[in-house]
Order: C-alpha cells, then sequence, then structure tokens
C-alpha cells in the first residue's frame, strides 16, 4: 500500500505526506507566502489543480503515493466544487478530475478526494487527538464561518448559514441570506455592522460595559450556541471545538449557559465545547486521513 498526500488549497497551497495521522515530513507552501499571500484569487481550476499536481509528483519521487486528499473551501460533491464564496471562477470545476488528468500526466495513479476545508480540519481535529471514532464538529471563526463535520457524511453541512434569526434586518452574510450565523458572527459582517468599530474594539467596549457593544456581544454568542444546538438536535449531541483568529472571543462559559437554555430533551446533554487553535498541518492531515478512509471504502 503506498502512502497518502495531504493538501490544504486555499489562499496557497500546502502539501504533506501523512502517515500514521501524522505529518510525516516537512509541509511545503506554494507559491511561497512572501510572493503572493493570495495567489489562488487570481488562477483558474485547472491552474490550481496543475500545481497541486506538480507538488504531488514531487512527493512521489521520494515515496510511493496511491492517494491524494485536498481541502478546499466551498461546496464540494463528487469532485466537484458547486460554490466556493472567495474564489468565484471555480464555480462547476470538476477539480477531482483535474487534479487525476495532472498526475496521470506525470505517470501517477492515484485516488483523490476533494473535501471542503472544515471538514478536513475536523478529521485532523479527529485524527490527532484520538477521536477517529467519535463525532467531532469544528466551527471555524474567521472572515466567513467554517463548518466542519467528521466523520465525513453526504450531504451539503453549510452550518455556517445556518439561520439563527427570524429578524428580516439581519442581512449581513456573505451569501446574502437572511438571518445567517455567519451574519452575525462572521468578521466581515461585524464589519459592516459597526461601521465605525472594528470587532476587536466591539469586544473590547463590550467588557467596559458599552451598552450597544456588550448587546451584541451576547447575541454574537446566542448566535453560535443556536446554530450548535440546531446541529445537536440534527445530528446528536458530542465535541465541538472552536478555531479560527475569532475565536480569540468566546466566552465559553457563555456558551455553556445558552446551550443549556437551548437543548432541553436528556438523550441530547453533554455536549462539550472548547477553543484550540487552527493549524495548516491539522487541515493536511485531516484531508489525507478522510482520502485514505474513501480510498479504503471505494
Ligand atoms: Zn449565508
Amino acid at each position: 500500500m503506498g502512502q497518502t498526500v495531504g493538501v490544504l488549497a486555499t489562499r496557497q497551497v500546502a502539501v504533506g505526506v501523512v502517515e500514521h495521522n501524522a505529518l510525516a515530513g516537512p509541509v511545503r507552501v506554494f507559491p511561497d507566502a512572501s510572493d503572493n499571500p493570495d495567489a489562488l484569487r487570481t488562477m483558474t481550476g485547472d491552474e490550481i489543480a496543475d500545481l497541486i499536481g506538480q507538488q504531488v509528483l514531487l512527493c512521489a519521487r521520494d515515496t510511493q503515493i496511491d492517494t491524494v486528499g485536498v481541502g478546499f473551501p466551498g461546496v464540494i460533491r463528487n469532485g466537484v466544487v458547486e460554490e466556493s464564496p472567495n474564489l468565484q471562477q471555480i464555480k462547476g470545476f470538476a477539480f477531482a478530475s483535474s487534479l487525476c488528468g495532472a498526475l496521470a500526466r506525470g505517470g501517477l495513479k492515484a485516488s483523490v478526494l476533494i473535501l471542503n476545508d472544515a471538514d478536513a480540519i475536523a478529521a485532523g481535529v479527529a485524527a490527532t487527538r484520538g477521536h477517529l471514532e467519535k463525532l467531532i464538529r469544528i466551527w471555524y471563526l474567521g472572515d466567513g464561518v467554517g463548518f466542519g463535520r467528521y466523520p465525513q457524511s453526504d450531504g451539503v453541512w453549510e452550518g455556517g448559514h445556518m439561520v439563527v434569526s427570524l429578524n428580516p434586518k439581519e442581512t449581513y452574510c456573505g451569501c446574502g441570506g437572511v438571518g445567517h450565523l455567519e451574519g452575525i458572527v462572521g468578521h466581515r459582517s461585524m464589519r459592516l455592522r459597526f461601521l465605525d468599530m472594528e470587532p476587536e474594539e466591539v469586544f473590547a467596549a463590550a467588557r467596559e460595559g458599552d451598552v450597544r457593544c456588550s448587546t451584541f456581544v451576547k447575541l454574537w454568542h446566542r448566535a453560535l450556541a443556536a446554530a450548535s444546538a440546531s446541529s445537536i438536535h440534527l445530528d446528536g449531541p458530542g465535541k465541538f471545538f472552536i478555531m479560527g483568529p475569532n475565536s480569540q472571543y468566546v466566552d465559553l462559559g457563555l456558551i455553556a449557559q445558552y446551550i443549556h437554555e437551548m437543548v432541553k430533551m436528556s438523550p441530547l446533554q453533554g455536549s462539550l465545547f472548547e477553543t484550540i487553535s487552527s493549524s495548516t498541518d491539522l487541515a493536511i492531515i485531516g484531508a489525507a486521513v478522510n482520502a485514505r478512509r474513501a480510498a479504503v471504502t471505494d
């Protein structure tokens, strides 16, 4: 049996060989961060697939590779990118077949899985914490809100766009939908809501007792709790990991209090929330772990 390469393709392409749920060597990042931190934004789908293919073929010189997993932002089903909000040029792109083609041109036959980047992170968390037998969910709090689930399951799972408010004035979500979690919790949406303050100033002012800001900070936590409670009611209780740059603002006590108010049925009790730091490594490991699992079950 060959080895697995994990890839995270968000702003750049990061690649590593994964063995026994851990990186087996250095992670390589292309193009170099200092060259262009947002390189993928201007590339076509085939150019991104070719770039990934080249890096995988370099790994395959030293090691026998037979499986490749790629974490990528957006709605991805059956190897096709159905939607990718930050890389609009990729919408409808048959990513898996393009990457298979790029690898085949270099003489490598490998099974390829393209998966949502937050699902890759969830698998990475499960793999590195010995939770591969459990249900793991992650919230990634950045410009938008990512939701990842392990084990990977058929479906769309756009948890960041769960409706958490019936107020028709809640229109700040990047997707344009009304009342969405991301429209309250996402960084971009907070900047739209508070045109005169940065999010960090909003949270600081709330701590000082500013009424408008502390009202919002409660809403922010209530929204995250509401989306988690909806997930619990559909998928059962379990562990939620919160990460990403804006996880620094999370008050776990407040989340626990709101979850306690929102989830009352006894079999659904017992969910736990933890903030952790995210990393490219986690996504690479998780992409590889899910690709290996998919290859085994095929
Ligand atoms: Zn939305």
